[in-house]
């Protein structure tokens, strides 16, 4: 994996790079992220740009000093190259995930022929899984090893192991490289590994990888340098997925809206989604406006046949529609990033309510979402919403509350 291939995250990419070049690096770095934007990609992609022939050979000592202090040639950090060559040997199998000094450590369940439940037990599955999923989560790696509904663990023998390999020397030399994704399913056996990530043997780097900070040991937490890996940038998440997955632009954006950036989300929208949210809405919103009651029904019985998944789905896309017409209400359209039928569709949603009306509408989106997700009767849910709608944009006092 190579930065270029890790869309919309330069910003964090860069400022790794910075740290890894002018050596401020810690030995255990803690990546968090929220689902779908990338941190196991980014941890991929920094780990080979380090082990790189082609960045090494500008960082190789020219002589030792007298007191053994290595003696790095005179080079200006900034004409380091910008991320791993791609080619030499060590990228090669660094993008393999066969580098012998990048070590990966995973949640995996103890298998029967087995004496230990260790993670390399995986590793023919692991190496499938970064080729083809690097924005999975925990739910879509125990579904790849055929255990979703097990919960895996980074058992007490996978830290011995780890403890094991990092008592040995790097085969190139070099730094030796640990990738541990997803440290919340240590559980209290990570404790092994304290003393480790505290004094660590020289020329080792850990790097955790994250969902929820909340559910890693404090004691391990307390002793990483923690970096926080953003939400992809919405645009070139739309460039990636339309490129990638060779949908319409319209297409990718509605899903990269409804997913807010999270990228294995909008894969998911895409591949289960066949609607066109805004013909579905612009329906509502007339049988809602003009009290069309028998067309409200037939439509509140299609939603409820959807499943929750995609109503909220289709929630979330109407909150995200009337976002950029309360925008475009505050700076105008031209500047707005969103796709021309996006903003066509919102400037309709403006004829019909003002800046107050669409807070008001916004905010009962919201309500209902939270509702949805707490397994909320459907069909009542979209009855009641019906009627808020049409109160809200008629200006009527609301009789119903949640
Ligand atoms: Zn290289």
């Amino acid at each position: 994996m190579q930065f270029k291939d890790i869309p919309g995250q330069n910003q964090i990419a860069g400022y790794l790079k910075e740290m890894a070049n002018h050596n401020r690096l810690g030995h255990t770095l803690l990546f968090l992220s929220n689902e779908g934007s990338g941190a196991l990609s980014l941890a991929l992609a920094f780990a080979q740009y380090l082990v790189c022939e082609k960045r090494n050979f500008h960082q190789t000592p020219v002589s030792s000093s007298l007191f053994g202090e290595d003696i790095l040639p005179a080079i200006n950090p900034g004409e380091l190259p910008a991320d791993s060559c791609g080619e030499c040997p060590s990228c090669i199998r660094a993008q393999q995930f066969i580098h012998p000094d990048i070590h990966f450590s995973y949640p995996v369940i103890t298998k029967k022929s087995a004496t230990k439940t260790i993670s390399a037990l995986y590793a023919k599955e692991w190496r499938e899984f970064l080729n083809t999923t690097p924005y999975g989560n925990v739910f879509d790696w125990l579904q790849k090893i055929e255990v979703e509904n097990q919960q895996g663990k980074i058992t007490a023998d996978e830290c011995m192991d780890i403890i094991r390999k990092f008592s040995l020397k790097s085969f190139e030399n070099g730094l030796k490289i640990l990738i541990l994704w997803m440290p919340e399913y240590l559980s209290k056996e990570g404790n092994i590994l304290l003393k480790l990530i505290e004094e660590p043997p020289p020329d080792t780097l850990f790097i955790l990888v994250s969902e929820s900070v909340d559910l890693i040991l404090p004691t391990i937490v307390s002793r990483c340098q923690l970096i926080k890996i953003p939400a992809i940038e919405n645009e070139a998440l739309i460039d990636t997925i339309v490129e990638k997955q060779e949908v319409s632009r319209e297409m990718a954006s509605q899903a990269v809206a409804i997913s807010a950036g999270n990228y294995r989300e909008a894969i998911q929208i895409l591949r289960d989604t066949e609607e066109d949210w805004q013909t579905v809405l612009s329906n509502w919103l007339n049988f809602a406006i003009k009290a069309r009651l028998s067309d409200q029904v037939k439509w509140i019985e299609e939603m409820n046949k959807l499943g929750r998944e995609k109503q909220k789905q289709f929630l979330r896309y109407f909150l995200h529609l009337a976002e950029i017409s309360m925008r475009i209400h505050i700076v105008g359209p031209q500047n707005i990033t969103a796709t021309q039928k996006e903003i066509d569709f919102s400037k309709r949603l403006i004829k019909v309510a003002s800046m107050e009306q669409m807070e008001a509408i916004a905010s009962e989106l919201n309500n209902a979402i939270y509702f949805i997700e707490r397994n909320a009767n459907a069909k009542l849910l979209f009855h009641a919403l019906t009627i808020k709608l049409y109160h809200i944009i008629h200006q009527k006092t609301l009789i119903l509350t949640s």
